[in-house]
């Protein structure tokens, strides 16, 4: 195969400008038909012999419209999917607010976010963002009674913003809280106690004052 080019190509993508490298070769065993594939951040596109070097530029024009559309679409499909979930959270918060707390409970927003380490979920209370809930992507695979505690925890700070006693005494309303903390407990111990930090571990912290962002 004898390369014919190789360069940087940014691809713009909802608003994000992606550095794909394309490379282009002459491929003898090809007769008449353009290959391409794209692996990570490369494009690599053979090219027949018979297709004059004129051609090629028109060649790789439309190879990459076509990767930025197939990145477009993906990127799309992959927000759907986004909201269905963050809609299937919101419903889920509405069952636990209904079995466990009589309905009681308002929120703003519930939804996953891939930016929390530490830890679980947190619940903003007070402030512009007031009632907004997020748990951690990281929990998403662990079993649904944990979930659902992580999200009746963070609803029950809408009641309660601190980790008073009076806190815990109404989130054990949920019945699988002991359960679900062990759980937790077991993954920390396991992980070398990476939610150390969470203050939502330790049996009483001291409330906050005024808004803030709260860790579970
Ligand atoms: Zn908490």
């Amino acid at each position: 195969m004898t390369t014919i080019l190789e360069r940087e190509v940014p691809i713009e993508c909802a608003g994000e400008i992606q550095t794909l490298t394309l490379i282009a070769h002459y491929d003898s065993r090809l007769r008449k038909t353009v290959r391409w594939s794209v692996q990570g951040d490369a494009i690599t596109v053979r090219i027949p012999p018979c297709v004059r070097r004129k051609e090629v530029d028109r060649i790789l024009e439309d190879v990459i419209s076509r990767v930025r559309r197939d990145r477009d679409r993906a990127r799309q499909r992959r927000d759907r999917a986004l909201q269905r979930q963050d809609a299937d959270l919101q419903a889920r918060a509405r069952a636990l607010n209904r079995l466990y707390f009589d309905g009681e409970l308002t929120w703003r927003t519930i939804r996953w976010v891939g930016n929390m380490q530490r830890r679980l979920g947190s619940c903003t209370n007070g402030g512009p963002t007031d009632g907004d809930i997020r748990l951690s992507e990281r929990i998403r695979s662990w079993p649904s009674y944990v979930v659902d505690y992580v999200i009746a925890h963070e609803l029950a700070h809408r009641k309660f913003p601190n980790h008073s006693s009076a806190f815990w005494a109404y989130l054990a309303r949920y019945p699988h809280m002991e359960r679900a903390r062990g759980f937790i407990e077991g993954v920390a111990f396991a992980d070398g106690a990476v939610f150390e930090e969470d203050a939502g571990l330790a049996p009483a912290d001291l409330p906050e004052a005024g808004g803030g962002n709260r860790p579970l």
